[in-house]
């Protein structure tokens, strides 16, 4: 495996594998490496020919009160982790070589960013589709690979692949989870033990939420009282939002009938925590 740390170095390696006729697989993200991440590099190796992962930790989608400075980090761990998985390519650039001082460029991706995080993060989603953009626009991969764990981030690049006519193919892969329930995320490292014990009420109340769909129960604010009644029973969780939406459009849902996922975020202390379930009626 070979670090890159520069645009002009990337791009030139992407161009050179796509003149040979090879497919590039990518997968992007912020680094402190753990199973949900190995598991979209896994993923990336069996669909192209090559894998990059991108390490960058990117400071446009954190409002400035967020966990930017803090957010962890551990690269040489990263490095190894990400060669094991079988990755060619960790292209890892610095801030300033991404965002110049004279960089003036957002995209805006609209509707599916305003519900669910877009509420008390009104900036990420912005910070996120540009940085991607950029990204993909870096490497040049023939597919890209997401986890379903940030679902509105998921949509909101499909969104914006699909509105740009951009030609690279979003593969999803599902929320990889501890032995016992909690979702995958760097930011669990944030947590003390209590605050991780009582984090597990977030899966708990995503369990019976598929329970009730499974029995039949249709009306989301059945649901949704079962759901806010196990978070309130943790003193230490404070919920953000609790939500079911449209599995494609990101509006509330009142009757579930097609396909929804149902979203949480809530605070452990001063860790924001999300977590969801995608329900599909088959
Ligand atoms: P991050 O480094 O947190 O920005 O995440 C990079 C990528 O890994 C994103 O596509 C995430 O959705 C994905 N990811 C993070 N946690 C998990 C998880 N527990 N399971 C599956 N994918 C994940």
């Amino acid at each position: 495996m070979k670090v890159i740390k520069t645009i002009k170095e990337m791009n030139e390696f992407s161009s050179q594998g796509r003149g040979a006729g090879k497919t590039i697989a990518f997968v992007p993200t912020m680094g402190f490496f753990h199973e949900g991440h190995l598991s979209l590099m896994r993923e990336g190796r069996k669909r192209g020919d090559l894998l990059v992962v991108s390490l960058f930790v990117n400071p446009t989608q954190f409002a400035p009160h967020e966990d930017f400075k803090n957010y962890p980090r551990d690269f040489e761990k990263d490095r190894r982790m990400a060669e094991e998985a079988g990755t060619d390519i960790l292209f890892a650039p610095e801030a300033d070589e991404m965002y110049p001082s004279d960089h003036q460029t957002t995209v805006l991706v609209e509707r599916v960013t305003r519900n669910l995080c877009g509420r008390s993060r009104p900036t990420h989603f912005g910070g996120v589709a540009t940085v991607v953009l950029m990204l993909f626009e870096i490497v040049m991969p023939h597919v890209a690979v997401f986890g379903e764990k940030d679902y509105q981030q998921l949509v909101t690049i499909r969104q914006m692949v699909r509105d740009l006519h951009m030609s690279v193919e979003v593969v999803g892969m599902p929320t990889v989870r501890e032995t016992d329930g909690l979702a995958m995320s760097s930011r669990n490292t944030y947590l003390l033990p209590e605050e991780r014990n009582a984090a597990l009420s977030l899966y708990r109340s995503l369990r019976r939420a598929k329970e009730l769909l499974q029995k039949g129960e249709q009306k989301a604010s059945r649901i949704l009282d079962e759901m806010n009644g196990i978070l309130r029973s943790e003193s230490l969780v404070r919920t953000d939002y609790v939500q079911i939406c449209d599995a494609l459009t990101l509006e509330d849902v009142d009757r579930i009938e097609g396909d929804v996922v149902i979203a949480i975020a809530a605070y452990l202390g001063k860790t924001r925590l999300i977590d969801n379930l995608v329900y599909r009626h088959l």
